[in-house]
């Protein structure tokens, strides 16, 4: 394996070396072609998410497929301006002068994708990395076998092995290709093995982004539309199985209101999925028997007023509130990452701050308030990737906000404009003209420190 990862990346630094990425049409034509690929495909890669853990074909299309068509619309559309030197204003200190910035390719990038979101997890990165002119070796989640697959057969349609190569596998794989030194390094993935990813890029001192997770709060203040926000609570928390990065995943709501939000949330639950959400084509499953016991395990001696079944042979977690866990219990250790929701009231500001300030910056968090002051102040309060107010998980669609966590989630952005200049170094340059030399800044400097 290593030797064959090695002739890769040469053969990669080979293409790249020789300029073949500088060539902005070769980029379009790429992207373009990958854009009709997928559209030629999409019922097999929606099959192939399916066979992974049930995903229900409209959230495939819906967070997958139509997300990244829409997204490679948007960078083609732009591409050709994005690409050009961009023109600034010069100081005036360096008069005559003016001043650019150049978008300059890293190089060759290593791009790990996780198994939650498979194919645009994968791809998203990807393209940003290919319009702004790198080479790429991307390696999906051995945990969504079928996706990793499609994705392989796909990407292998549209580049040439020295542009683009999928490599497949698991943790071995990923360490060997970690082993190696790269341009640029763009992981997905959990916080433990984002610090295993950072250490072993950093004798090389690579540039790296890391998507990472958290545990994410979901603040509810008393002047909430209650029943709206559980209807957009349920669909964010259950959509994917609960496997979502940005998913809410933990309540924090005025105690006053948590009666009515608990009914509230049940009424959604039975509107989405039925009676019994197990039957319903619209639930995905849990990906693994590994993640399935975690999950399961953090139900033991709780309450839930909702949910709470589970059945191991089909992955089946029932959509699940747990009432007041308690603070050390384990679905309050770390991010739950399952269609599981553990509510938790305050009374006060203090409150809710103890518990916000015990965890670390998460990914995202929400607010539901009819009350811009509040909502105000919590933005302005907490660091955390990015969020919503009244909603959930929507802001991921905007093309033009920036997507990536803060401290212990993560560091770097992506999406759009933002994967481009995520995947190039800004070259600052300044073109003197040399029709005029002013002599201030010259030695002998005398008593010119009063002129400046
Ligand atoms: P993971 O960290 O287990 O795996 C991610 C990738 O890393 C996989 O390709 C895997 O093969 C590889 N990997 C696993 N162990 C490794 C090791 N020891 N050395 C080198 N590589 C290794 O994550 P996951 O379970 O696939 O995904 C779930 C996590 O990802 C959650 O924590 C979630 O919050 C996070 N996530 C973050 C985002 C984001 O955009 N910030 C998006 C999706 C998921």
């Amino acid at each position: 394996m290593h030797n064959k990862i090695s002739d890769l990346l040469a053969s990669q630094r080979s293409y790249f070396k020789e300029g073949n990425t500088k060539d902005l049409s070769l980029r379009l034509e790429k992207l373009k072609l990958l854009k009709s690929v997928i559209e030629e495909h999409e019922t097999e890669i929606c099959d192939a998410l399916f066979r992974d853990f049930k995903k229900p074909k409209f959230e495939s299309v819906l967070s997958e497929t139509a997300f990244i068509i829409s997204e490679l619309d948007h960078i083609i559309k732009n591409l050709k301006s994005w690409s050009r030197p961009k023109k600034i204003s010069s100081s005036l200190i360096n008069f005559p002068s003016s001043d650019y910035i150049y978008s300059e390719a890293y190089g060759t990038c290593l791009i790990i994708a996780p198994w939650n979101y498979p194919f645009q997890l994968a791809i998203s990165p990807l393209m940003g990395a290919i319009a702004a002119g790198n080479t790429v070796v991307l390696k999906p989640s051995e945990l969504a076998p079928n996706t990793s697959q499609i994705l392989a057969d796909i990407l292998g349609k549209v580049f040439p092995k020295e542009m683009l190569a999928v490599v497949q596998g698991g943790v071995s794989v990923s360490e060997s290709l970690l082993a190696e030194k790269w341009d640029y390094v763009f992981f997905t993935g959990s916080v433990p093995v984002g610090k295993i990813v950072a250490k072993a890029i950093a004798p090389h001192l690579t540039p790296s982004t890391l998507e990472l997770g958290g545990k994410n709060p979901c603040i509810i203040h008393k002047s909430a539309k209650v029943q709206l926000a559980a209807k957009r609570i349920v669909w964010g928390k259950f959509l994917n199985g609960g496997q979502t990065c940005i998913a809410p995943d933990y309540i924090l709501i005025d105690s006053s209101i948590k009666k009515e939000f608990i009914d509230a949330v049940q009424k959604e639950i039975t509107a989405a999925y039925g009676a019994n959400p197990k039957n319903s084509p619209d639930y995905a499953r849990i990906i693994n028997e590994k993640n399935f016991d975690r999950l399961a395990g953090m139900l033991d001696g709780e309450k839930c007023p909702i949910g709470g079944e589970f059945e191991k042979g089909q992955l089946y977690i029932a959509p699940t509130l747990i009432d007041e866990p308690s603070l050390t219990s384990k679905v309050m250790e770390d991010e739950i990452f399952g269609p599981i929701l553990p509510v938790l009231s305050f009374d006060t500001e203090e409150k809710l701050a103890d518990i916000i300030n015990k965890y670390s910056k998460p990914l995202a968090l929400y607010v539901f308030s009819e009350d811009k002051k509040f909502s105000e102040k919590i933005l302005n309060t907490y660091s955390f990737g990015g969020g919503a107010i009244n909603d959930v998980v929507i802001q991921v669609v905007n093309k033009k906000l920036p997507f990536g966590g803060v401290g212990n989630s993560g560091n770097g952005a992506y999406h759009g404009k933002y994967s481009f200049d995520t995947f190039s170094h800004k070259k600052s340059i300044s073109k003197r003209g040399t029709w005029l030399d002013v002599p201030l800044r010259y030695a002998p400097y005398a008593d010119k420190v009063s002129l400046i």
